[in-house]
């Protein structure tokens, strides 16, 4: 394992090993920091990526170019749309081709998954979210499977050339949140949940985006994948589109609007807004990172807000 200065480091550092010409396979739905990273910097490195739309095993098949793709790039479940991506299967063709699977498991937490065990090669984590879990520093991780030390070698090397070292202090903060980690997972898992049930019982609400959700359609992967719980994060579609998302959000009183995920608190995001004019975000979305705090007063805060766009 190294432990870069943040996610983006520990992401960056997994593609600065690849050489001009090779190609990435990534799902169109990825974490907005690394398309906007690929489409403004890789490309100039001369990395060639594929983003798949639907982007599942037999996708990541048909899209390999034999002897060019060197990796697939996997995130589940992944921002801000939470679709779950069967890492066993995608490995699988992957290994068949020669090409490493890496998965960005911010999201999941070492908690609920352990990807190395479903056959990823290397797998990262944005620390700046739920293994610090207070909201206050950035740092990254990234892990390599065991007979793949040579890329973690590689990995070390380019980090200590190119400076990304984590300060004493974030680690030390690091080290403390981590230890109530598998608690603040748990219990925003199960939070999660009972808000994922009651956005879908609202009139206000189009649709909602939570793994943990039989109407998810890919729960049965979820459930073989994830376990203790499906994850903090959703994200739910409002009926009245853009200005009902954004007015829901400047409505609440308890929950917060924040950037960032992971921390105690419970923010909610009107993430399209957030993101590059690009972005494939619905603009009717509101992406909501479940906390600790007593899950009754959650929903009656968000109540009182989608109820003022209904009338
Ligand atoms: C936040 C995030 C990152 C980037 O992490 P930083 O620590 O903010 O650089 C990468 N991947 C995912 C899924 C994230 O949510």
């Amino acid at each position: 394992m190294t432990t870069p200065p943040s996610g983006m480091s520990a992401i960056t550092t997994v593609f600065q090993r690849l050489a001009p010409g090779d190609h990435v396979i990534l799902p169109a739905a990825v974490y907005s920091g690394l398309r906007d990273w690929a489409n403004q910097h890789g490309r100039l490195w001369g990395l060639t990526f594929s983003f798949l739309p639907d982007f599942d095993a037999s996708a990541v098949a048909a899209a390999i170019l034999p002897g060019k793709t060197k990796l697939i790039w996997v995130e589940t479940p992944s921002n801000p749309t939470w679709i779950v991506s069967d890492i066993e299967a995608i490995a699988e063709v992957a290994h068949a081709a020669g090409c490493l699977v890496a998965i960005d498991s911010t999201v999941s937490t070492p908690i609920l998954t352990q990807p190395i065990a479903h056959g990823a090669d290397i797998v990262i984590h944005s620390c700046s979210k739920y293994l610090n879990g207070h909201g206050d520093l950035i740092a990254g991780a990234a892990i390599v499977a065991p007979g793949k030390e040579h890329v973690l070698k590689e990995m070390a090397a380019l980090r200590n050339a190119y400076g990304g070292v984590v300060g004493s202090f974030e680690a030390w903060l690091l080290l403390r949140g981590m230890r109530t980690l598998a608690l603040r997972v748990k219990t925003s898992s199960a939070n999660a949940l009972k808000m994922a049930q009651f956005l879908q019982a609202h009139p206000a609400v189009e649709k909602v985006l939570y793994p943990g959700l039989p109407s998810h359609p890919q729960h049965q992967i979820a459930c073989r994948q994830m376990n203790g719980g499906f994850g903090g994060m959703l994200s739910f579609r409002l009926k009245g589109g853009e200005n009902a998302a954004k007015s829901i959000a400047a409505q609440v009183r308890v929950i917060r609007q924040a950037i960032s995920f992971g921390s105690t608190e419970t923010v909610i995001e009107h993430r399209a807004g957030m993101e590059s004019a690009d972005s494939p975000t619905p603009r009717d979305l509101l992406r909501l990172s479940v906390g600790i705090e007593n899950i009754d007063e959650l929903i009656a805060d968000l109540e009182q807000a989608l109820n003022s766009v209904i009338g």
